[in-house]
């Protein structure tokens, strides 16, 4: 059994996830991406401020990969924080060992990028899983209980639709938005035409 949790930012994910975490009867293996550090070594609910210990996970690091593997072994559950930073390969690889050692997995994470394109892991998974449920948090803007897209602003506050597909908050500032208020950011503004 597959479930995955999924959608915008703040929409619950990591909360559902916590929520399986309690849930679990047997032995869980915790895991999140060690791209995505804000939260250390913990999948935290920003809805709950819940938290559980995680491992950091480097999908590129060969040490990690062996670990993880290796660590499924007499497992019932596998947990995957903020899915979208591990690549397609990794996961398609760990749904591949969870399925033939009879493991259940349930993953949260982003479904798309600020440029709206999917992440290969989560769209992966969205075909894979038993279970999918899509999110939604509340608009940034209009605080409507629909966010469907993140969108990425500079320091002006203007939308950015271009760059790498991750990019760890800091230099931009995320946001997640309704339909109606996203076309607000994807208006020219006025100040970018010299005058
Ligand atoms: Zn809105």
């Amino acid at each position: 059994m597959i479930k995955f949790f999924t959608g915008t930012m703040r929409s619950g994910k990591s909360y559902e996830l916590i929520q399986e975490i309690k849930k679990a009867t047997g032995k869980a293996l915790i895991i999140k991406p060690s791209l995505d550090t804000r939260d250390g070594d913990h999948v935290r609910s920003r809805a709950t401020a819940d938290t559980y210990p995680a491992n950091l996970i480097d999908d590129t690091d060969l040490h990690d990969i062996w670990w993880v593997l290796s660590s499924l072994k007499g497992v019932d559950y596998l947990f995957i924080d903020e899915v979208q930073f591990f690549s397609k390969e990794f996961i398609e690889a760990l749904i591949w060992h969870c399925k033939s050692l009879n493991i259940q997995v349930v993953a949260s994470g982003l479904i798309k990028d600020f440029r709206d394109v999917k992440f290969p892991a989560s769209e992966y998974l969205q075909l894979e899983a038993d279970y999918v449920r899509f999110m939604h948090g509340d608009c940034d803007n209009c605080g409507k209980p629909s966010s469907d897209h993140n969108i990425r602003v500079d320091a002006n506050g203007r939308m950015v639709t271009e760059g790498e597909s991750i990019g760890i908050e800091g230099e931009f500032k995320y946001l997640t938005v309704c339909r109606q208020c996203k076309k607000h950011f994807e208006r020219p503004q006025f100040d970018q035409f010299p005058l």
